[in-house]
Order: C-alpha cells, then sequence, then structure tokens
C-alpha cells in the first residue's frame, strides 16, 4: 500500500533502485525525515540488469550480503575474442556476485524502511519547482497529483530520469555516451556454465560493446549485448542478441526478455544545484567501459548521505556547500571512472584484429603470472610493444 504523501517532508528521494534505497536509508539512520518514491508498483520489478558486481567493493558498503541477494558466486572470469582465442581467469577465492536484483533492491528499500523513512510505491514525480529555498515536487499516487515540499531533494530515477533536468542540474544523455542493451534470461542450459563471468568482443558478436554471458546456477544465465547504439543503433542490440544466442545456445529456452540503456559518461556529470543532489545512474556513476553501476550507484549513496546530513545539520544546502560531495565522489570513485573513461574511448577504436592480439598477449602474461613470473601493467604494455606496434600506436593514446 503506498503510504499517505505528507505535505513537507525534509529529503525526498526519486526512485528506490540501489542508489535511491541505499541514501535513503543513510539518511534516515542518521536522524533526518525521509520519504522516498517509487513509480513502479513492486521494488526491483522488473530486473534491467545482468547483475553482475564486484565482491569487494559492495561488501565493503554494505557489510554482508543478506541470504537470497546472491544467486551466483563468481570465481573468475573468460574473455573470447572474434577469432575464438580466450583468455580466462578462475581463482579458489569468491571474486564477484551475480545477483538476484528482485530481492536485493527489495531488500535495500526495506533497510531504508526499518531505518525510518517512508517508501512510497506507485507513487511518480512529475515535476519540481524551486521555490522559497524549497523543492515542491509534484508526485502522482494512487490518490491523483500531489505536492510535497522538501528542503533537499535527490535525483536516484537512473539513467531514464528527467529529475535532474528539471531541477536545471543536467541535460539528457548524447547517443555517444550510451551503452544500448538487450538481454535474455536463459534456461536450461546443457551444460552448467562454470562460475564465472563470461565476456565476448568482436564487430560481428556487439560493435563498440561486448556481449556476455553470467550465470546464476541451475542451468540458467544471464546473457546479453551491449551496443554503442551510434553503430549499432538502438534496435541493433536486440538483433545481436537473437544472433548470439542462435549461434551459442541453441538448445537454450529464453524466459525473459529485457532492453535498456547504460549512461557511459566521457566526463564528470553535474552532480548538485542548491538543495539538489543525484546519485547512481542518473549520476552518471556508471564505469563507462562495462557499463557496471550498481556498486557505483551504492558508494555514491554513502557520500552523498554524508554530506547532505551534515548539510542538513548546518542550515547550508547550498551548491557551493553540496559540491563537496562531487569533490568526495571525484577523488575517490570518480578518479578510476574517468580512467575508464579513457578506456572506453581507445576500446571504441580496436577492432577484429586488435582485439586478438590484445588477448593473446593478455593471455601469455597470464601464463607468466601462473608459473610464478613477476607480471604488471608495465610487462603486459612492454609486450604490447614488442608484439605488436599497430596495437601500441592505438594504446599511446591512453598514455
Ligand atoms: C541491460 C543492463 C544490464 C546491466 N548489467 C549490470 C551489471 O551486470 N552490473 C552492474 O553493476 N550494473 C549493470 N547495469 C547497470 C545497473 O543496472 C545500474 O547502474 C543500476 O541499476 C543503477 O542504480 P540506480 O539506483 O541509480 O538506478 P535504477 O536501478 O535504474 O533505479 C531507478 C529507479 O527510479 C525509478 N524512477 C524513475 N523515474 C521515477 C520518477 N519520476 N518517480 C519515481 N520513481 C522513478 C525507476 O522506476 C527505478 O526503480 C545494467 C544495466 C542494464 C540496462
Amino acid at each position: 500500500m503506498p503510504v499517505t504523501l505528507p505535505n513537507e517532508v525534509e529529503v525526498l528521494v526519486v526512485g528506490a533502485g540501489p542508489a535511491g534505497s541505499h541514501l535513503a536509508r543513510r539518511l534516515a539512520g542518521a536522524g533526518r525525515d525521509v520519504l522516498l518514491v517509487e513509480k513502479r508498483p513492486e521494488i526491483g520489478n522488473p530486473v534491467r540488469c545482468a547483475e553482475a558486481v564486484e565482491a569487494e567493493p559492495l561488501r565493503g558498503t554494505l557489510g554482508d550480503l543478506e541470504p537470497g541477494w546472491v544467486s551466483q558466486e563468481i570465481y573468475g572470469g573468460r574473455g573470447v575474442g572474434p577469432d575464438g582465442g580466450e583468455v580466462r581467469y578462475e581463482g579458489e577465492d569468491v571474486v564477484g556476485y551475480v545477483l538476484n536484483r528482485r530481492l536485493f533492491d527489495r531488500g535495500l528499500a526495506r533497510l531504508a524502511a526499518e531505518a525510518g523513512a517512508r517508501v512510497s510505491v506507485r507513487t511518480q514525480a512529475t515535476a519540481v519547482r524551486r521555490e522559497g529555498g524549497s523543492w515542491a515536487v509534484t508526485l502522482h499516487g494512487d490518490g491523483g497529483p500531489r505536492e510535497v515540499r522538501c528542503r533537499a531533494l535527490a535525483a536516484a530515477d537512473g539513467v531514464e530520469g528527467l529529475v535532474s533536468r528539471w531541477a536545471g542540474a543536467g541535460g539528457p544523455w548524447p547517443l555517444t555516451e550510451l551503452h544500448s542493451c538487450a538481454q535474455a534470461r536463459v534456461v536450461g542450459l546443457e551444460t552448467e556454465p562454470r562460475p564465472l563471468v563470461e565476456f565476448h568482443l568482436g564487430e560481428a558478436v556487439a560493435p563498440g560493446g561486448y556481449a556476455w554471458c553470467f550465470p546464476l546456477g541451475g542451468g540458467r544465465a544471464n546473457v546479453g549485448v551491449a551496443v554503442d547504439p551510434s553503430r549499432g543503433g538502438f534496435e541493433g542490440a536486440r538483433l545481436y542478441l537473437e544472433r548470439f544466442l542462435a549461434r551459442n545456445m541453441p538448445g537454450a529456452g529464453v524466459v525473459e526478455l529485457s532492453a535498456g540503456c547504460i549512461p557511459a559518461p566521457s566526463k564528470p556529470k553535474r552532480l548538485v544545484a542548491d538543495g539538489f543532489l543525484a546519485v547512481g545512474d542518473a549520476a552518471g556513476h556508471t564505469e563507462p567501459l562495462s557499463g557496471g553501476g550498481i556498486a557505483n550507484a551504492i558508494q555514491g549513496a554513502e557520500l552523498a548521505a554524508e554530506v547532505l546530513s551534515a548539510s542538513l545539520t548546518t542550515g547550508d544546502l547550498s551548491a557551493g556547500r553540496l559540491e563537496a560531495y562531487a569533490r568526495r565522489w571525484a577523488a575517490t570513485v570518480g578518479r578510476s571512472l574517468r580512467r575508464y573513461a579513457r578506456l572506453r574511448r581507445l576500446y571504441l577504436r580496436l577492432g577484429d584484429r586488435d582485439f586478438n592480439e590484445l588477448l593473446r598477449i593478455m593471455n601469455e602474461e597470464l601464463e607468466r603470472w601462473r608459473e610464478g613470473k613477476r607480471t604488471s601493467m608495465v610487462a603486459l604494455l612492454t609486450r604490447i610493444v614488442t608484439r605488436s606496434p599497430r596495437l601500441l600506436a592505438k594504446l599511446r593514446f591512453l598514455l
């Protein structure tokens, strides 16, 4: 049941994905009066995500994960090049998870409610207005439109969200800064996939992107394709997915299909305005090369909650004060995202021959590492210099 909407609240968070729920949880835990609204009738459903995360950053922020949040523990990865050559790492420790986003998202929203946030589903923000030092937000719920005032407004409304734009803090994503994705939940795989995340590269597989297969256990997997929409088109992802499934898993059943976009920002997006901040995909906090955004959404929400809570205490909600959140982000996770943005620019310049060569060289380096020989990024680059001047010419752009 949707909650009765208040006339006023201290903080209004729009969107109950991982970013919004974690932000609401932390703010409510700090004693703030928080309303979290979600337009869907059921949090976490439908799932438009391949659900894979690195273990360390997620556990670093959330601690132990609840039973049911993880479908499959992951022990390594496998990359397959256009010529079928592969590079594979499989260790003994858990390095990641394929989550159950339905239960994960719902669990995070429950934790927010337990911390004291009011959570209202089937409640959509449709307009925002700045008035007298606060925000007036129009919410459409079961009882029709309603205006709620808040001292601080947080956009956690995902890649398609409009709240940042309404608040004057950002425009739509340009085509060049998006991955276009299509995904299938497949069942009945004849061979149980190894507990590895698998990536397939190549112009015929996914132009400007990659195809993935993330195991879920029980002969099931999330299989998807991300393409650069300027090369594959928005329709393209679905067609490449059909082709990938037909070629690699002809006997498997598809029980769910989904499509969506992921931001791949080339530079940091504006995160704050007076009394306003953005988190998660709405803030462009996805890793631009792989498109992974779950762990970043939660890490960003953690920082945002600290800064916003302190700002509410001092009563200074100016953009200048909230900029501390953007600075802290830029100095931590944002730093590595900038590196990945440069890597994506390089990635988009590589062709099939480059991928084949790169995977071969990485394989040799991995072999040396397995034999106990020292290796490093410098060693990898040195090997590229000696093995492939053509690849080096492209990589120089990175240095
Ligand atoms: C096909 C695909 C595969 C992906 N695979 C991975 C992966 O394997 N690993 C990974 O880390 N990331 C992956 N991602 C990215 C990941 O899903 C996002 O980065 C993550 O969900 C971001 O969380 P969020 O809370 O910012 O946004 P979201 O999870 O998108 O949540 C936003 C919420 O806001 C709600 N909302 C929107 N507008 C309004 C409104 N006006 N009023 C009220 N509510 C509103 C939406 O309904 C939604 O519930 C994938 C994305 C796609 C599309």
